[in-house]
């Protein structure tokens, strides 16, 4: 199964991804883990995207689509994948189009909704570098203008499914195991 997991960030797209990656035998593939693990290595992408990540802005799509590219090529991925804080453009979704053959079409994009208030709580709890109020609110300045037109664009492919993210984490993992065995 291929599965996007999307929200705004803190919505508990982690958690879920490796619930679902457990669960279906599927690899996680978190473009923010992929990018933080460059900036740490210190590699020519790491250090592009460092500053930028920094800020709460996106990185460039070429480099993200570089990374994605090369990961769904892998072995692991043959049977299927969770993509976590991938696509965040409509040009990275057109784009992941490109990349999956026919036979490997997506199989939903599960939407796991939060309110703001209660995201801005979480992700102040979660006090990651990223995450100081200033970048915040960056992150969903970002989010607001660049990811959300993804909704209508799955929407409109009849592959987007909402769940409650404003419920208990096993209620939620619930929910989306409903999901996924009804497709
Ligand atoms: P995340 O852990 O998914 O919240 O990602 C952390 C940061 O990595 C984001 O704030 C962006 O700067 C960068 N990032 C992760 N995924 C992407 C993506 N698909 N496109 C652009 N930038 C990304």
């Amino acid at each position: 199964m291929r599965i996007i997991l999307f929200g705004p960030p803190g919505c508990g797209k982690g958690t879920q991804a490796t619930f679902i990656s457990d669960s279906l035998a599927i690899p996680h593939l978190s473009t923010g883990d992929m990018l933080r693990s460059a900036v740490g290595s210190g590699s020519e992408i790491g250090m592009k995207a460092k500053n930028i990540m920094e800020r709460g802005g996106l990185v460039s799509d070429e480099i993200v689509l570089s990374i994605v590219e090369e990961r769904i090529a892998k072995n692991d991925c043959e049977n299927g994948f969770i993509l976590d804080g991938f696509p965040r453009t409509v040009n990275q979704a057109e784009k992941l189009d490109l990349l999956l053959s026919n036979s490997h079409k997506l199989d939903c994009v599960l939407r796991i909704k939060v309110d703001e208030d209660e995201i801005i709580k979480r992700l102040i709890d979660r006090a990651r570098e990223d995450d100081k109020p200033e970048i915040i609110k960056n992150r969903f300045k970002t989010y607001n203008s660049e990811t959300q037109p993804l909704i209508p664009f799955y929407e409109e492919r009849k592959i987007l499914f909402n769940i409650n993210g404003m419920q208990k984490i096993e209620k939620v993992s619930e929910d989306i195991k409903k999901v996924i065995g009804a497709i």
